[in-house]
Formats: C-alpha cells, structure tokens, sequence
C-alpha cells in the first residue's frame, strides 16, 4: 500500500525503522530482527541507506521482502548526494521492478572528502531534485525528511523551513523528522509550518535512548536539544545501563502518548536500531491509547 493512502485511512500511524547490516555482516541478520518485529503490527518499516558501508542493492532487497514475504508495507530510503543522474535512473527501475511502492527521497550527507573536493560538481544537490526524478516514474509515494530542531547544516530555521516549503511543493506526500527529545520544539515546528502553510502529513521520528554513547553521537551528529527532564534521566542513570534502558523506554514511551493525544503528529516513526525488545515494550505500552485513538476515528 502506499503511505499516502495509508495516512488518509489510518492517523496516527506507527512504524518502524530498521537498518541493513554492514558490510561484513551476513544479510540474514536482518531476517530474525524483522521476524521479531512482524507480530507488532506496525503499519509499515523504513529501511535505510548507506550508513556502515551498505548498498543500495541491499535496501532495496530489504524492503522488498519486507513487502513481499512478511507482507508489511515497506519503504526504501534513497540519498542522491553522491549519485549520477543516469545511475539514479536505474537505481528507481530496481526499486519499481521489487514492488516497493514508497521512497524516503533524502539528499544525504555530502563526504568529507567530496567537499574537500574544489573539482566534484554533484548532479544532485538537494533532496527536492531527486523528488522530481521520482515523480517521472509517477508510481511511488514519496516522502522525504524534515528536522525541528533546523538541519545542522542551516544558516537559519526561517530558511530551512523555506527550503522545506520549496521541497514539499515538488511532490511530497509526507514528512518523518529527525529524532527528537523535546516535544516542545516539535509542536513550535508544527506551528512554523502552519504559519507557512506547510500542509505535508508529519511523523515524528523517535528513538528509545538504550545507552550513553548513543546519547553522545546523536547530540554530535544532530545538535538535538537534550531537555533538563532527559538529562536528569542520563546523569542519574549513566553508570547503570539496565536502568537507563528502563528510563529510555519509559521516557520515549511519555513523548509518544504527549505527541499522539496533543492530535499534531500524523504518525510516530520509531528508530527500533534493529532492536526487537525495547520496540517490543514501546508498542505495549503505547497499545491502547492506539487503538482508542483508531475506535475515535472510526466512531
Ligand atoms: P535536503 O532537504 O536537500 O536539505 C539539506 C540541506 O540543504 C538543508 O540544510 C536545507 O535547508 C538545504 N536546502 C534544501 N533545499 C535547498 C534549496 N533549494 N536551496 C538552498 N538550500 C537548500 N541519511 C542517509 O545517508 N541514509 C538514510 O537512510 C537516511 N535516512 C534518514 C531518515 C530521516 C527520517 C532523516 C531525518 C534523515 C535521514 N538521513 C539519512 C540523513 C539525511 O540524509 C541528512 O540529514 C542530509 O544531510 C540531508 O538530507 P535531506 O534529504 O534532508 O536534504
């Protein structure tokens, strides 16, 4: 099913994303994390692309299989940054021959060595090039990734939102964010956006902290704000790892119910880091305000 049928049936929609092992890791592994998953029931599962060394090849086999085998719907994830145009080309007939119907159409993050580069002239250079690509094809959903907190690379939040705008009016059926820790910032997001008549679908990405270093990396990586509630959590917790687990889940299972009963979010998008349990713990937890939510939509 593509997602933008699947958001006009079912809101707030809950989902997955998972990964593909790296380079040197067998294929396979995967299999018994998605086997794990299945029972959950989520609405769908992301499958990224590129980090560790993976292949597009292998997300897209991912993601198919997830489709055709487990029949949960599936989306690849697709970075253009560092791609050709013809290659690009190819790369969509793969996706379309697999039967996977949704693409996250992302830029990227552009190597450092490529931008050490004076001579390397990309022929993508934003995601919203690649969602035009897309729509030639004119078989997919598309969605692609917005960030509250500003992307790490903006000058300003006022011109990331304007480039946001640009992007969802080339064709986007719908948004995840980049996690977050702080619901306060997404809901001032969602009022830019409305400001700005941003009317794209969103799902709020979000990640069950499980240790430390996680913790460190992502704030590296992202610049996310880490809120004096959270920060409490990883001070008191940070030399327990089996407690700050518990509090990880404990807290992002409090950010979903926040976002899913304040009705500004289209659908919770969870980082699961290929991790079955605590996925598992959240969706327990969560079971119920789900389905009251489904019964108010369909009374
Ligand atoms: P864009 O939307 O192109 O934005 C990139 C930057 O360019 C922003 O600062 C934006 O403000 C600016 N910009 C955009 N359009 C314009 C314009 N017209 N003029 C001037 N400036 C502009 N990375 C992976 O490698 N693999 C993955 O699987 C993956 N999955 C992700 C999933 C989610 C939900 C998210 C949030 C991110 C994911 N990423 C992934 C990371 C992503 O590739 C990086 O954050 C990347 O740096 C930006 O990608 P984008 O699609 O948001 O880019």
């Amino acid at each position: 099913m593509k997602i933008k049928d699947m958001l006009i049936a079912t809101r707030p929609t809950v989902s997955f994303e998972i990964f593909p092992p790296k380079a040197n890791y067998p294929i396979e592994t995967i299999y018994e994390t998605i086997e794990a998953l299945k029972d959950l029931r989520p609405d769908f599962i992301s499958v990224t692309y590129g980090a560790g060394g993976t292949s597009q090849d292998n997300t897209i086999e991912i993601a198919s299989k997830i489709k055709n085998t487990y029949g949960i719907d599936s989306i690849a994830h697709l970075t253009c940054v560092t791609s050709s145009k013809s290659s690009m080309i190819e790369t969509l007939e793969k996706i379309r021959s697999s039967g996977i119907e949704n693409i996250l159409a992302l830029r990227g993050d552009i190597p450092q060595a490529l931008l050490d580069d004076k001579t390397w002239t990309p022929e993508y250079r934003y995601a919203y090039e690649l969602i035009e690509d897309i729509h030639k094809f004119d078989n997919f959903s598309i969605g692609g990734a917005c960030y509250p907190e500003g992307h790490i690379e903006s000058r300003n939040k006022i011109d990331d939102l304007k480039n946001l705008k640009f992007k969802t009016q080339k064709g986007l059926d719908f948004l995840i964010t980049q996690l977050f820790f702080d619901n306060e910032l997404f809901y001032q997001f969602r009022e830019k956006m409305e400001l700005l008549g941003i009317k794209t679908p969103v799902l709020a990405g979000i990640l069950p902290v499980l240790n430390i270093n996680q913790v460190i990396k992502i704030q590296e990586l992202s610049g996310c704000n880490l809120p004096p509630k959270f920060m409490r959590i990883l001070n008191k917790y940070e030399h327990n790892p089996e407690a700050l687990q518990e509090a990880g889940i404990a807290y992002a299972v409090d950010q979903i119910i926040d976002l899913m009963s304040s009705g500004s979010v289209d659908g919770i998008h969870l980082y699961t880091m290929n991790r079955p349990e605590p996925t598992r713990r959240i969706m327990e937890s969560i079971g119920t305000i789900r389905r009251a939510l489904s019964t108010r939509r369909e009374g």
